[in-house]
């Protein structure tokens, strides 16, 4: 190839090079970019789909999720709609069980009802779901902050990881939301922590929508979670929400979620202040309605 020719050629894919490179590097920031996105005023909300929903799915969601009976009626209809978009944007699979329309139906029912009153899209960062039948075992310690209590890592319920994945077992899934009223629920747990972490980091701070809502919810948690730690360390008293909660902030989040949802006039006795930041946050007021 003579000289002018490679050089024709170069000037006629530098243009496709540096389109690629953009493309590329977009491609890597959207997932960074949703939750600063969101913050954008005037946003739409979601269109949710038209489509019909199977009949299968409100015996399942009625058998399964308890906590979807406490819904008005427009709320369950928003949830089954939710859901739709859930699972069809969602891959689930199976670790030695086969993800049948019960599982998926379930989690996805369980999941959504946190997003219920949120602006969509959420969960922008979860890329896919795994489900082992029962308790499994963590194939890596968590990184701990200052201050966090450190476990042994035993047979584990549920995980969510930072790169999107989220982790179950069904089992535990499906007992913990037969019981609405003992603030315990591994799906809620979990997709508390994906919410917690589509900021980048699973601290107990999620992406907040309103303007200066940060420094009121810092100071919420941190006076909740002290108080959590320090009747934990005293071993006298009864902490504010289950133990587990003492282990970081991240895990508070989790846990003082599941007490939201399934507890809320609790809840709302114990931590009134950080209940008031939650209520901003998931848009809702379950101990009003319970
Ligand atoms: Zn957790």
């Amino acid at each position: 190839m003579s000289p002018e020719r490679l050089l024709e050629l170069l000037q006629t894919l530098i243009p496709w090079a540096v389109g690629a490179a953009i493309a590329a590097t977009a491609y890597r920031l959207v997932p960074r970019l949703a939750p600063i996105v969101r913050l954008l005023p005037g946003r739409p909300r979601v269109r949710l789909p038209p489509d019909r929903v199977p009949e299968a799915w409100r015996e399942v969601v009625g058998r399964n999720v308890p906590l979807a009976a406490r819904l008005s009626g427009p709320d369950r209809e928003r949830l089954l709609r939710l859901m739709q978009v859930f699972v069809r944007e969602v891959p689930m699979e199976g670790v030695g069980l086969e993800i049948t329309g019960e599982i998926r139906v379930t989690v996805a029912a369980l999941a959504c009802l946190a997003l219920l009153d949120l602006e969509y899209p959420r969960y922008p960062t979860l890329r896919r779901i795994l489900v082992y039948p029962g308790v499994f075992q963590p194939r890596r310690v968590p990184s701990l902050g200052v201050g966090e209590i450190y476990h042994e890592p035993g047979a584990t319920l549920g995980e969510a990881w930072t790169g999107g994945i989220v982790v179950l077992a069904w089992e535990s899934c499906l007992v913990s939301s037969l019981d609405p009223d003992d603030g315990r629920n591994v799906v809620l747990h979990e997709f508390a922590h994906v919410l917690d972490g589509e900021n980048g980091a699973m601290d107990g701070v999620p992406v907040l929508e309103r303007t200066g809502a940060l420094r009121a919810w810092r100071a919420a948690l941190r006076s909740a979670y002290d108080r959590e730690v320090a009747a934990v360390l005293a071993g006298d008293g009864e902490p504010p929400v289950h133990p587990y909660g003492a282990t970081s902030r991240a895990e508070f989040f989790a846990v003082v979620t599941e007490e939201f949802f399934e507890r809320p006039v609790s809840l709302r006795q114990k931590l009134p202040e950080f209940y008031a930041e939650l209520c901003r946050f998931y848009r809702r007021d379950p101990a009003g309605t319970a």
